[in-house]
């Protein structure tokens, strides 16, 4: 068998498996893509199709300019991404967003995978490690992974490496910190592994604020477990904030918001509660809320989160959730391609790597794909620069993620592509004449700054890259 005749497994077609094949084929490498429905369901998916969408329908922002995300689609489309085109192809009315009509979009995947003629998907569950004869293989078997597969996985990993929830605590973007109400401090400015004693980011509650707060979390619009996942017992072990203030009205000031081992330099009395924010990626550019992974809607977080002393004008990288789904420690475990650090043969790609979302999922999968197939023909694998959506994105998964700690669920959890997973600009922009840029201004022209970093570093990256077949 000649090197280009062994093909690369895909484990799993949803979004990240069936972008994933794509990429392989057009890179001219042979394809089996494994996909188990209808063999076996899973609890959220309807249908046999790939890249079914199992809720909304909306790839979010469009708007390559001034989001995270739209630049995410534009790198994507540049990269000849099929879940991006059919994306496109099957959009339905939904202004700055990009909304898909699911099931003309899913058949269409489904269509263009099955006419590749580098593609075999083969209906049926991998239940167990995959063999060693499948010298490459990519695992994109999503949130809701098979039993049997997941339980092979944690074999792999050791049991604390893989998740059957997340418990997601809002992340703020550090600059939207309001430091002359808050303040660095670690807890009686113990150090720590890593640490410099001024870890943490303190905002102060006296005792007003913090009944206000109890209230508001207390009457705030929750969202509810679904069916198949309310009898998941592992949700015990790491509550929402709102079900402490439920189970008491001072559990939290002696949970995640006590006031012990702090002096608030702006203020001569002491806090009665504090919230602390803690370092999230190695950049600097992110903190988030200790504790206080959280049901609360996502409108309902932003409303009550900004009502804490120093957060009032706090932008949110990502709001907290509560959700069935399996996950690997990937800074831990994968290398800067995405491949098991233990096992090289495997990849993961999608959800499963800790990033959320579709889009996330098959841009993880569009690369995961790309570096399978560039190994496979002896080429070199190049990961993208961190300063491009896609770069920055598998940065933060595969080491930007700063371990916590603290006790309470696993540090590493789902995130969406935002732009503080990247590096922050050189110099900040200025106006036309020359004169400083302030509030809204000075933000839309820090984003655009940055997507122009991000499209001339692809358009660098792509001059060397693998070529993929035209259409
Ligand atoms: C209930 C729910 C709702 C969500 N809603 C949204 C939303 O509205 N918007 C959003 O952006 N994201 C949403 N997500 C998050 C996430 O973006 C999607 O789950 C996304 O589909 C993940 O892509 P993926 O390719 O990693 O996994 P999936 O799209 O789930 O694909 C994994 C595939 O692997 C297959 N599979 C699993 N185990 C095996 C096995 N052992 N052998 C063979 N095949 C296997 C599955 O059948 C599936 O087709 C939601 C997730 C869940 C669970």
């Amino acid at each position: 068998m000649t090197r280009t005749e062994n093909p690369v497994h895909v484990v799993g077609g949803g979004l990240a498996g069936s972008e994933a094949a794509w990429q392989i084929a057009q890179a001219g490498v042979p394809v089996v893509l494994h996909e188990m429905r209808p063999v076996r369901g899973t609890e959220a998916h309807k249908t046999d199709g790939l890249a079914e969408l199992v809720c909304s329908n909306s790839f979010r922002s469009d708007d390559a300019e001034t989001n995270a995300v739209g630049l995410l689609h534009q790198e994507m489309r540049r990269l000849g991404s099929v879940i991006m085109r059919e994306g496109d192809r099957h959009q339905v009315p939904a202004g700055g967003a990009l909304a898909v009509d699911r099931d003309g979009f899913s058949a269409a995947v489904t269509a263009a995978l099955e006419a590749h003629p580098l593609v075999t998907i083969a209906r049926e569950e991998v239940a167990g490690l995959p063999p060693d004869e499948w010298d490459s293989v990519i695992l994109a078997t999503g949130p809701l992974t098979s039993p049997p597969l997941a339980e092979a996985i944690r074999g792999l990993t050791g049991e604390k490496e893989l998740a059957f929830f997340d418990a997601i605590a809002p992340i703020v973007h550090r600059d939207s910190i309001d430091l002359s109400v808050a303040w660095f401090q670690s807890r009686y400015d113990k150090a720590g592994p890593g640490g410099t004693g001024a870890d943490y980011v303190n905002c102060p509650l006296d005792r007003e604020q913090y009944e206000s707060f109890v209230d508001a979390l207390l009457s705030g619009d929750k969202t509810s477990f679904k069916e198949w996942e309310a009898s998941t017992p592992y949700f015990d072990g790491c509550l929402p904030i709102e079900v402490m203030a439920e189970r008491g009205r001072e559990t939290l000031r002696y949970g995640p918001m006590k006031p012990v081992g702090l002096t608030n330099p702006h203020r001569a009395e002491k806090p009665y509660a504090v919230v602390q924010l803690r370092q999230d990626n190695a950049l600097g550019t992110l903190f988030n809320m200790v504790g206080f992974q959280t049901k609360l809607k996502h409108g309902e977080q932003v409303r009550i989160f900004r009502t804490i002393p120093g957060l009032e004008n706090a932008e949110f990288a990502r709001l907290g959730g509560l959700h069935r789904n399996t996950y690997i420690n990937s800074p831990r475990l994968l290398d800067p391609t995405l491949r098991l650090k233990a096992l090289p043969r495997l990849r993961f790609a999608g959800q499963i790597t800790g990033c959320e979302g579709y889009v996330e999922s098959a841009a993880v999968g569009l690369m995961a794909g790309r570096f399978a197939a560039a190994e496979r023909l002896g080429r070199p694998v190049r990961p993208l620069p961190g300063t491009t959506a896609l770069g920055a994105l598998i940065a933060h998964i595969t080491g930007g993620h700063i371990e916590t700690i603290d006790e309470g669920p696993r540090s590493f959890q789902p995130m969406n592509v935002n732009f503080g997973l990247f590096p922050p600009l050189d110099r900040a922009p200025k106006a036309e004449d020359g004169k400083r840029l302030r509030g809204s201004a000075k933000a839309v022209a820090r984003k655009k700054a940055l997507t122009d970093r991000a499209r001339a570093a692809l358009a660098a990256w792509l001059e060397d890259a693998l070529p993929v077949a035209a259409e």
